[in-house]
């Protein structure tokens, strides 16, 4: 399995900078102050989502809730009950019995209700933190926020109680935050098998004479301390997200490369009506956030892509897609740039076997 490097390729298109201004920089200080002048230059004014935003997930979660609790085999039948209430999800009829794939790939709330009752507020909140929720990455760009995941302690008795919160946060609803780098990271351990890997932004520093004065070597933070088992459960439930009909994300799925991922749509807080805004931006700041999350080749992930579209509705409609375009435009690059195997010499006519 490739190592996830932890490089940033790609964040946004707000963070940019001059070719002309780094290597002018670069060549009179020696490069050793660039990172500073990128903490503070690109730092400063850089809408870097990773940085900036933290929004409520639906997905990892999920996963996430079943990992504390759960066999990759169990299984969760259709109706789910706490007291008198019973849950059904968004499809009428059910799910019916899935396991912990198909509770993915149909992104079953039933389920997860179900697990995360079981494994309780803080067991979720333990493996969440493993993947590095709750706390900034370590970009190398700094200023992080870290997000939130509530546990027993940090819930009060006025806002439910910790079952309550236990099943709202199985689904990633309730309190929970967190960034678009820390589903990055999150993703990427999912994908490499277990590391929780530092993101860098900067790669290497080269004089303009094209001479390496610095190079950021890959890091590995810690270890999420999993079962293999258990991470190929997960990624068996995110390829069939895509590449199983009634995946959630099935209509994204591409044709040069098998994309494993995951939708997200996380609800945002409804405004009051005294908030006095036209009615169609009214509509906009009403409408949930889509994610999608998702890792390329399947079986040999190299690469990590993160959408997160504000206000956008579904994510299976409004930032699959998207992923989708990013995952396959990368491949293209890499077709492109990747020389042809050299062609072999034709075989002389004695050696051809009849
Ligand atoms: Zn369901």
């Amino acid at each position: 399995m490739f190592e996830f490097s932890g490089q940033i390729l790609d964040c946004d298109g707000h963070l940019y900078m001059e070719p002309d201004v780094m290597a002018e920089i670069v060549g009179e200080a020696g490069g050793g102050w660039i990172i500073d002048y990128l903490r503070e230059y690109v730092g400063s004014d850089a809408d870097l989502a990773a940085r900036d935003q933290a929004r409520v997930d639906t997905w990892t979660i999920k996963g996430i809730s079943a990992l504390g609790s759960f066999s990759p085999r169990d299984r969760v039948d259709v109706f789910y009950t706490m007291g008198n209430h019973r849950w059904r999800c968004d499809k009428p009829q059910g799910h019916g019995s899935l396991d912990l794939k198909h509770a993915l790939a149909q992104s079953c709330d039933v389920f997860y209700y179900s697990v995360g009752d079981r494994a309780g507020l803080d067991v979720i909140a333990e493996m969440a933190r493993r993947f590095g929720y709750g706390a900034p990455t370590g970009l190398d760009l700094g200023r992080e926020i870290p997000g939130i995941i509530p546990d027993s302690k940090t819930i009060t008795p006025e806002s439910g109680s910790a079952r309550a919160h236990a099943i709202n946060a199985a689904i990633g609803q309730g309190e929970i935050n967190v960034t678009p780098l820390q589903q990055a990271v999150a993703y990427a351990a999912v994908a490499n098998g277990g590391d929780i890997v530092l993101p860098q932004i900067v790669l290497r520093i080269e004089a303009p004479d094209g001479k390496v004065i610095r190079e950021f070597q890959p890091q590995i933070l810690r270890k999420l301390g999993l079962k293999d088992s258990s991470l190929a459960a997960v990624r068996a439930g995110l390829d069939a997200v895509v590449n199983e009909p009634g995946g959630t994300a099935w209509r994204s799925r591409l044709q040069d490369v098998h994309m494993a991922g995951k939708t997200g749509t996380a609800q945002v807080m409804k405004l009051g009506k005294q908030q006095k805004l036209d009615p169609t931006t009214q509509a906009y700041f009403s409408r949930d956030h889509a994610w999608f999350a998702a890792f390329a080749p399947a079986a040999d992930p190299e690469v990590v892509v993160v959408v997160l579209n504000e206000h956008g509705g579904w994510g299976a409609e409004a930032a699959a897609p998207a992923a989708a375009k990013v995952v396959s435009a990368y491949f293209k690059i890499k077709r492109e740039e990747t020389p042809p195997p050299a062609v072999a010499p034709p075989l002389a006519t004695s050696s051809v076997v009849q």
